[in-house]
């Protein structure tokens, strides 16, 4: 059997070696250290921002900058539905209430006409969100320009969640730097990777500031270990920031490459019939982190689901769109805001699939993987 072709495995420049030796030949085998400060300030001016802070993980940053915002039990924290578990995780880690926000047709991510219906409602109920983290889904901004205004004009923050949109632009502003915070990931399977880790960003050196405090057991200024607030063991170790930084180098590369590879799936397949590519809008620079597309039901030969087993089958990891959040059991209590009559995420989860789209793809890969899509609906 041929080797089996991944969804988007980790991509190693070679220059990570060389990092890691920095952090072994000075003994900073640790959380901290030389490393997480060059990665913080890389990172920083990468994205346009004034302040970094690295985390072990983008779920970690999620939960701080909840903190941050001062989220407390009972509160209510809005949510982009289609996403990833771990976008709403640490809603739950406060004992807060998410409520979910449908996405809209457009960019697939969060639909400022139901966010706008969310934050009427939430008024009129003389309880507005304490934050709303609005997720770039598969390497995409969202509107955020709409989304901004809307929120000001209710004076709520934004946690902007960028884990799957490093890289990514929106009229000519690298996404994560909209929001009061921004949170990238580094996981494995990310567009770049330490194996595990993520990163925090803000033009607001007090959260900065504050956030370093709370992730390593905020320890208040005295030599003898004194506490008065709860802390978190959530820093980046200083090898995995040598990775990030060998990493970040060849971001724009790999950015290159996974755009090439959706243009040539976009080339060869928009000619079947009822399948219909996530949208670019005018002025998003997307990553597309992941190739994705949907099939109409009434015109492909095939479901979403039958495609996927048939892609598995001959050894190619192909993978549904994000289950939403407000169809999973563990918030089926929770609040949600469709963008119309219609949910739009329930939609494209019952339609959708992900393709392999790793920046190591090869091109005799990626053959593979469109000759049997091919095969199977035309
Ligand atoms: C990966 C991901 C996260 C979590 O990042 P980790 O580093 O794995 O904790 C959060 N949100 C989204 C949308 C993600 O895809």
């Amino acid at each position: 059997m041929s080797e089996r072709i991944l969804l988007s495995p980790p991509h190693m420049s070679g220059n990570e070696r060389k990092y890691i030796d920095y952090a072994f030949d000075s003994n900073w085998v640790a959380p901290l250290g030389p490393n997480v400060d060059s990665f913080e300030k890389e990172m920083a001016d990468y994205i346009g921002v004034s302040d970094a802070t690295a985390v072990s993980s983008g779920t970690a940053g999620i939960h701080l900058a909840l903190e941050l915002l001062e989220v407390k039990k009972d509160d209510l924290v809005f949510c982009s539905s289609l996403t990833f578990i771990a976008s709403a995780n640490p809603i739950l880690y406060l004992k807060a209430q998410p409520v979910f926000i449908d996405s809209e047709p457009e960019t697939w991510n969060m639909s400022p006409t139901a966010l706008r219906k969310a934050l009427e409602d939430a008024e009129k109920n003389n309880k507005l969100p304490k934050a709303i983290i609005v997720v770039n889904l598969y390497g995409q901004s969202a509107d955020m320009n709409e989304i901004l205004t809307i929120c000001e004009q209710y004076n709520v923050p934004i946690i902007e969640d960028a884990a799957e949109s490093l890289g990514a632009e929106y009229y000519g502003k690298k996404s994560g730097s909209f929001g009061t915070i921004g949170i990238f990931s580094f996981n494995g399977n990310k567009i770049i990777t330490t194996s595990g880790g993520g990163m925090m960003v803000s033009n607001d050196s007090y959260y900065m500031e504050k956030a370093k405090f709370l992730a390593t057991q905020a320890r208040d200024k005295a030599i003898h270990y004194q506490h008065s607030h709860v802390g978190y063991n959530y820093r980046l170790s200083n090898i995995l920031a040598g990775v990030g930084r060998a990493q970040l180098e060849v971001l724009d590369s790999r950015i290159e490459r996974r755009r090439e590879i959706f243009n040539k799936y976009k080339g060869e397949l928009t000619q079947i019939n009822g399948i219909k590519f996530m949208p670019e809008p005018k002025d998003y620079y997307s990553t597309r982190w992941l190739t994705t597309l949907t099939l109409n039901p009434q015109l492909v030969r095939k479901n979403y689901m039958e495609l996927i087993d048939l892609l598995n089958k001959e050894n190619v990891e192909a993978r549904p769109i994000w289950k939403p959040l407000h169809e999973q059991p563990l918030f089926k209590d929770n609040l949600y805001y469709p963008h119309s009559t219609d949910s739009f995420s329930n939609k494209v989860f019952d339609t959708g699939i992900c393709l392999p789209s790793g920046s190591s793809l090869t091109n005799e890969q990626q053959d593979k993987v469109i000759d049997i899509i091919k095969t199977a609906l035309t």
